[in-house]
């Protein structure tokens, strides 16, 4: 039993860093998505007020007005997006510092560089990968 754990213990941190870096990391992350998730609530909030404001008086409008609504609408829904793609990233985050995988990419699986993470705690791919990723997305 005593063995078992021991293994257990060993596989389950992340390699190269002490369990301190980890709780700080840990702490970053979990301060981050919280963050993200009322800045999320907020917008979904403020989303659903412009819908509202949209039904309540879409009768006469003309061109003009109907196009700038558009256009708020839209960057309502693309804040959205972007909160909900962070957030899900940071909770990606803390999912891989837990089973041990955290620190090391997704796409080549070298370890990504330490610097890159204190900048990007929630990043799960090295500067090459998210480039790549990026150009066949875009
Ligand atoms: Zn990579």
């Amino acid at each position: 039993m005593l063995v078992n754990q021991a293994v257990i213990t060993g596989k389950s941190a992340a390699k190269g860093r002490t369990p301190e870096e980890i709780e700080q990391i840990r702490t970053v992350l979990r301060t981050r998505f919280d963050d993200l998730n009322s800045e999320y609530e907020a917008a979904v909030v403020e989303n659903q007020k412009l819908r509202l404001v949209e039904i309540g008086d879409s009768a006469g409008d003309d061109q003009a007005d109907s196009g700038s609504k558009t256009a708020e609408r839209d960057a309502a829904t693309s804040l959205l997006r972007t909160l909900l793609d962070r957030r899900t990233q940071a909770e990606h985050a803390m999912a891989r510092l837990d089973d041990g995988t955290y620190g090391n990419c997704e796409g080549c699986h070298n370890p990504i560089p330490w610097e890159r993470l204190e900048i990007f705690p929630s990043a799960t791919t090295c500067v090459n990968c998210k480039q790549n990723r990026e150009r066949r997305a875009g």
